[in-house]
This record gives C-alpha cells, sequence and structure tokens, in this order.
C-alpha cells in the first residue's frame, strides 16, 4: 500500500492555475522532498494533501483511502509549518498536548506521548516554559514535537528550517533524519534548499510552475536531469 497517492491533481485559486495534474506516489516509510523555487506551489501541494485547501480536481489518496472529503484531522496526517505557528499563552506541555485533548485523548495516553516526543527531541527539561521562553530551535522542535504526540502515518514539513540560523539548520536537519530512522513515518518535506533535499531525501519531486518537473532518487537526478532547470536546481553540471 502507499502511503500517499496524487492523481492529476489540480489547484486553481480563481483565475490563477496553480498546481498541474500532479501525479505523485509516497511508499510507506518513505522520505520524499518536495523541491522548487519560491512560488512553485509546494505549500499549496502540501496543503492540499493536508485537506487545508480542496483539490479543484483529481484524487488524493492517503493510506490506500480517497480523502478528498475528509477533513484535515481524519486524514492520519501531522503537519509542522515553517512559521512553528506555537501557542505564544500555552507552555510547551499544552502546546504538545493540544491535539490530543481534542481527539478527546485519556490524561494517561497524553502524558505517555507528551513524555515520549518530548525526550525524543530533548525537551523534556523545557515543558513548563512559554515558546517566548525558547529558542528558535527550541520552538521548532515543539512544533515537530506537537505533530510526533499524534502518532501519525504521514508526516508534512514546510520549510522547517528556513527561520533557523546555518548551524541549528544542520542539527535540526539532522534530528529530522533521525526521527525518520526512528518512526518509520512515511515524511513528506519541502524545501527550496538543495542541499536539504540530496541529503535527506529517499526521492526527490522536482516542481516547476505548479507541475512535476521530475521525480527520482538524489543520485537520479543529479546524475540524470531531465533538463536545464533540474540539474540548474541540484547543482550538477549536465
Ligand atoms: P511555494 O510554497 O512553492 O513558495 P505557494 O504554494 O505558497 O508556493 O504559492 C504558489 C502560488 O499560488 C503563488 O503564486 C501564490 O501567490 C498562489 N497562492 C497560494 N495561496 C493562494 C491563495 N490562498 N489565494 C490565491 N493565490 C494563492
Ligand atoms: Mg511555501
Amino acid at each position: 500500500m502507499t502511503a500517499l497517492t496524487l492523481t492529476n491533481v489540480n489547484k486553481s485559486f480563481g483565475e490563477v492555475h496553480v498546481l498541474k495534474d500532479i501525479n505523485i506516489e509516497v511508499e510507506e516509510g518513505e522520505f520524499v522532498v518536495f523541491v522548487g523555487p519560491s512560488g512553485c506551489g509546494k505549500s499549496t501541494l502540501l496543503r492540499v494533501i493536508a485537506g487545508l485547501e480542496d483539490a479543484t480536481s483529481g484524487e488524493v489518496h492517503i493510506g490506500g483511502d480517497l480523502v478528498n472529503n475528509t477533513p484535515p484531522s481524519k486524514r492520519g496526517i501531522a503537519m509542522v509549518f515553517q512559521s512553528y505557528a506555537l501557542y505564544p499563552h500555552l507552555n510547551v506541555f499544552k502546546n504538545m498536548s493540544l491535539a490530543l485533548k481534542q481527539e478527546k485523548q485519556s490524561k494517561a495516553v497524553i502524558n505517555e506521548r507528551v513524555a515520549k516526543a518530548s525526550k525524543m527531541l530533548n525537551l523534556e527539561d523545557y515543558l513548563e516554559r512559554y515558546p517566548s521562553e525558547l529558542s528558535g530551535g527550541q520552538r521548532q522542535r515543539v512544533a515537530i514535537g506537537r505533530a510526533i504526540v499524534r502518532e501519525p502515518k504521514l508526516f508534512l514539513f514546510d520549510e522547517p528550517l528556513s527561520n533557523l540560523d546555518a548551524a541549528l539548520r544542520m542539527n535540526t536537519r539532522l534530528e529530522i533524519a533521525n526521527l525518520h530512522d526512528t518512526l518509520a513515518a512515511s515524511m513528506i518535506y519541502v524545501t527550496h534548499d538543495q542541499t536539504e533535499a540530496m541529503t535527506l531525501a529517499d526521492k526527490i519531486v522536482v516542481l516547476r510552475d505548479g507541475r512535476v518537473e521530475q521525480i527520482g532518487s538524489p543520485m537520479e537526478l543529479y546524475n540524470n536531469p531531465v533538463n536545464q532547470f533540474v540539474a540548474g536546481f541540484l547543482g550538477s553540471p549536465a
């Protein structure tokens, strides 16, 4: 079974045709990176997968189920945003547990999952703190923790490192790679950064102007880019 199948997905905002006949498959446990320049439709594509936007046409299957009419909270996904999107008035524990509370999980389950996730992310000593009392890297780890506690089948990351400085970016990138190994979940990771794409991905989807330009492993794309755009983007001389 595939974790995600997009079939001829299109998305328009009024007259503006943003996503054009997108066909992508993500296998279970795969780490797939969507890469492409700013404005090419990466965030819109993630939002369509998450159910935060409806596809104008085409089908979205998650774990074998057609989810076009399924609300975000029922899709078995969790999304991590670039802006962290933490609640400033809630401490780390409450930020991480909010979605579980909304799912009406028991206190025992909530405590266990937050403990597990905060251990994974080295946040155990910060559970009482508020977002304003955390560094950028810690905030982003809380945002990742908030996704982990929901135990999703599919994680969606939208440029999670772009607000971090270079050293933290590298660390957090390694942490995300470790999480992928530990959790054995499927992950889709959006970036406009070639290095992130090349180092994290099992498979890269290169997007350009709302279309899929090429799909392949980092080495396939590096060695056999279909055109100058892909070559230029991934830094090979072809
Ligand atoms: P990326 O994440 O690759 O930078 P986006 O998905 O954010 O690109 O945007 C792709 C295009 O869709 C842009 O031209 C953007 O202006 C347009 N777009 C995104 N969201 C909306 C919206 N809600 N209404 C109108 N246009 C939008
Ligand atoms: Mg974006």
